[in-house]
């Protein structure tokens, strides 16, 4: 009987730029095969998903932490050993400043939806996931290990985001889990949430809620 070990695999072969990917690399993968290809190193990935930001100005969680962190990395003056691939400086100061109006719209969520009454609606539940109906929103309320999750979905153009907080208490904690889509678009699902609760909307148990965030 033979084992297989992942750590004998050979290591990939960036394919956009041909080394090979000895610190860890991305890929795709065939949802239907199984099998991988794509693979990218990971500056070429970094690269790329500031390629595709620049061409679509979709936000996605990856890019926010890449401009975390070069932004971090500049304001102190890249300390030795810096080799990841800089930004368009332009690009960046674009990316760090959707952070904050993201960061902006969380508080916003929390102090005119979670603060009140969706916390009070969550920890009375029963079940772990709750969700809210509506044509436009697909509403998902997660709670596990004492945080709560709520995932915001557009239903026609498919941007979301996933805000993170604890479950109980009341300090403002309130962040970004996750998100994809233009900054305004996403602001604009915020704003369609804020619209949605103060209707008074039904938050139902919902047992299909079991994992969200990104
Ligand atoms: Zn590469």
């Amino acid at each position: 009987m033979t084992s297989v070990n992942p750590l004998d695999e050979p290591t990939p072969v960036c394919g956009a730029c041909g080394v090979a990917c000895e610190r860890g690399y991305s890929m795709s993968i065939n949802t239907e095969t199984g099998e991988r290809h794509d693979y990218r190193c990971l500056d070429c990935s970094e690269r790329e998903r500031w390629v595709e930001y620049e061409q679509t100005r979709i936000l996605r969680t990856r890019l926010l932490e890449d401009a975390a962190y070069e932004g971090w990395m500049r304001r102190n003056d890249y300390p030795e050993g810096w080799t990841r691939p800089p930004a368009a400086p332009d690009l960046l100061t674009e990316v760090i400043a959707a952070n904050e109006a993201l960061h902006d719209a969380a508080k916003t969520f929390e102090r005119e939806v979670w603060f009140k009454g969706l916390q009070t609606q969550v920890q009375a539940a029963k079940l772990n996931g709750q969700s809210i109906q509506t044509d436009r929103l697909k509403w998902l309320v997660f709670t596990s290990a004492g945080r709560c999750l709520n995932t915001l979905e557009d239903l026609e153009d498919h941007h979301s985001v996933t805000f993170i907080t604890s479950e109980d208490g009341d300090e403002c904690v309130m962040g970004v889990q996750g998100v994809e889509g233009r900054l305004e678009d996403v602001v604009g699902l915020v704003g369609l949430a804020l619209n949605v609760w103060q209707e008074g909307p039904q938050v139902v148990g919902d047992e299909k809620v079991r994992m969200l965030g990104m």
